[in-house]
């Protein structure tokens, strides 16, 4: 067979995304919403997709669905823009801002796409890492777009893994110190229930991502959207696919959209579970527990490769960070329904009790 020259230098060493998403009763590795859509509002997106013509192309801009998200948020058309999923559209900011000769500037640890998409584009990219608590180097991080050379930045409030969420006077000040695009990723601002986008008003370099992944259960769908002010919207325009987000999906969203209160209890239940499950955690000896205003909780503990085997292997799947760097040690539990994050807690406590006993029985 013939031999293929090689790819694009850039790809050299990268490892594609994996999820790694494996079969389990109770999942709680990918920050999903537990439960799916209800029954109605399923049924109303049958009814929907229905109407739907198949054989032509969607609105490339997914028009009804972009006037739904723009009232909802007191802005117009033009300061919306869907994508396949959020993960598109981290990809267009990293096209239209990043690029050859360009710098981005992460705060890791945080979502490892953000570095992947400055890798892909031959961007720069500038760390400034979190601080040993995982909260954000604030002065480190206005010292360093002073220098002028930073093009885009992305803060993710909540951040994803570490779960809390950032100051909105550090973003503003973050985005009067420079005219790098500030990106703030509020894929999880439903449970945090703050939001920047006030900010809008008054700052061009804001843009801010969001997702109907999470609280609007629709991870299996690929539908999130940016909100900015017109001239970022025309930059992110000039890069995206044109028909990115499929008719069925801009259905779907519509319909999820319309219908968006009756997904306030579930985010309801979350927050709340989400304290239950802190608390459990801070009574478990040798776990330190991470503050989260997200639907996840961070971790870390000795041995933490061997919990999350021991969690799988009854049923309950975690996110492993262990070995990823500046996060040795953690495991990441989304959080589920009452009963899945029983069985995590359950299961979490089982592995601590027998490891306790296993080094008493090698001590004797
Ligand atoms: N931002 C963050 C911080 C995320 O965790 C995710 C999902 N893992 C996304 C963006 C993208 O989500 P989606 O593509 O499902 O909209």
């Amino acid at each position: 067979m013939n031999k293929v020259r090689a790819s694009a230098p850039q790809l050299e060493g990268l490892v594609p995304y994996d999820p790694k998403y494996l079969p389990a009763e109770a999942y709680l590795s990918a920050n999903e919403n537990p439960r799916d859509v209800d029954d109605e509002v399923r049924a109303a997106i049958a009814r929907r997709i229905a109407q739907v013509p198949l054989n032509r192309y969607p609105d490339p801009l997914a028009n009804r669905l972009r006037d739904l998200i723009a009232e909802a948020n007191g802005l117009d058309r033009a300061n919306v823009l869907l994508g396949n999923g959020g993960d598109e559209l981290l990809f267009d900011v990293a096209l239209a801002w990043g690029g050859p000769g360009r710098s981005f500037l992460d705060l890791p640890p945080t979502f490892s796409v953000y570095a992947a998409n400055a890798r892909l584009t031959n961007t720069r990219c500038v760390d400034v890492p979190r601080r040993a608590d995982f909260s954000i180097d604030e002065a480190a991080v206005l010292e360093r777009v002073g220098k002028g050379d930073i093009d885009f930045v992305i803060v993710t409030s909540p951040n994803n893994p570490t779960g809390q969420r950032a100051s909105t006077a550090f973003i503003e000040e973050l985005l009067d110190a420079t005219d790098a695009l500030v990106l703030v990723d509020e894929a999880y601002f439903e449970f945090s229930r703050a939001t920047v986008r006030p900010l809008l008003a008054t700052h061009e370099n804001l843009a801010i991502l969001r997702t109907f992944s999470k609280a609007f259960s629709l991870a299996g769908v690929r539908l999130g959207y940016v909100l900015a002010n017109a001239p970022v919207i025309e930059e992110l325009c000039k890069v995206r696919q044109p028909y990115s987000v499929d008719a069925v999906s801009q259905a779907i969203g519509e319909v999820v959209f319309e219908n968006r209160a009756r997904f306030e209890p579930g985010i309801r239940e979350i927050i709340e579970e989400r304290g239950r499950v802190m608390e459990a955690l801070r009574t478990l000896p040798g776990v330190t527990a991470y503050p989260s205003d997200s639907n996840w909780i961070l971790f870390s503990m000795e041995d933490a490769g061997a919990a999350w085997q021991y969690l799988y292997d009854r049923g309950v799947l975690v996110r492993d960070f262990s070995s990823a760097p500046m996060l040795e040690g953690c495991l990441r539990a989304t959080i589920g329904t009452p009963e899945q994050n029983d069985a995590f807690i359950r299961g979490l406590r089982d592995f601590l009790s027998e490891s306790r006993e296993r080094r008493a029985r090698a001590m004797q």
